[in-house]
């Protein structure tokens, strides 16, 4: 059997549409992910999730930092505690040090996000006491091995990615796993994309399957949950065939199977020399 490597984010361009993914890894064109994403320009998701998500996450999973301590006090005096905590111990740190290189509303809207990190432990913490937080974009990989009775059918790929952050109580074998968003949620991208599949090798690696979080970090209704029993439904109902798709993508050896996605053609820079490409690259 075959055995191929692919990473979660290379995975979630090929959600949107296989044919992207295939620009990406055969013609070379590294902006493919880019297409049809919207964000207002305001916010930079990868400057939060890099200094405040990250900082407290890796304070929150290290007992040596020397944010722990007035971190888990923070988290016993409920919300408002939390939210003061990550303003004053990290997000004015990092305005101070980083302010000259940014806008003025950008620093706004990550003091807003910030806000929303507290809000979404929190929701959290409430049901949930004695936690464990994991290192922040911590590393996960296994195989999914694609079973069928045709010889012909079956191969494997080697899965791979980091999760931004989770966070679990072992004693009543609860998890979550929040994806933050720098995007708008009218983004035509599948919100849910890398949250499933980091939530499937979750599972396979510790048995306990997570709710999900996706919290958008430039909206006002920012944040959707979904439930283990929906975060399963979605796994067993999509991951194969979407696994299917890359497995195709990834040898070219026919078509991947799927509906095009019209608004998603009609703002994407490919799409006059699509048809061409794709009929030269894949064999069927
Ligand atoms: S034109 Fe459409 S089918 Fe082709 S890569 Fe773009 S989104 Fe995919």
């Amino acid at each position: 059997m075959n055995g191929l490597s692919i990473s979660v984010s290379d995975i979630a361009i090929a959600q949107r549409c296989p044919f992207l993914l295939a620009h990406k890894i055969h013609l070379d064109k590294k902006s493919a992910w880019r297409v049809g994403k919207k964000s207002n320009g305001a916010f930079y998701g990868s400057i939060f999730h890099q200094h405040i998500a990250k900082t407290f996450f890796k304070a929150a999973s290290n007992p040596k930092s020397p944010l722990h301590k007035k971190l888990l006090m923070a988290v016993e005096g409920g919300r408002e505690s939390l939210s003061k905590f990550i303003l004053t111990e990290i997000f004015f740190p990092f305005s101070k040090k980083e302010s000259k290189n940014f806008k003025a509303e950008q620093i706004l809207s990550i003091a807003q996000a910030s806000d929303k990190l507290a809000r979404a432990v929190d929701n959290f913490l409430e049901r949930n006491s004695a936690v464990h937080f994991a290192l922040p974009e911590g590393k996960l990989q296994d195989h999914y091995v694609h079973q069928t009775k045709n010889k012909f059918e079956k191969f494997q790929l080697l899965i791979s990615g980091r999760y931004d952050a989770f966070i679990f109580n072992p004693a009543k074998n609860e998890a979550r796993l929040f994806e933050f968003k720098g995007l708008k949620k009218t983004d035509l991208s599948v919100p849910l994309s890398q949250s499933l599949i980091y939530a499937w090798l979750i599972w396979k690696d510790t048995k306990i399957l997570p709710s999900i979080e996706v919290i958008y970090l430039e909206e006002e209704n920012f944040s959707n949950i979904f439930a283990p029993g929906i975060v399963k439904d979605l796994i067993i109902n999509t991951l194969p065939d979407l696994f299917k798709a890359v497995y195709d993508v990834l040898t070219c050896r026919r078509r991947p199977m799927f509906l095009k996605d019209e608004e998603l053609c009609s703002v994407c820079k490919f799409s006059k020399t699509c048809e061409r490409n794709m009929e030269e690259l894949f064999l069927t």
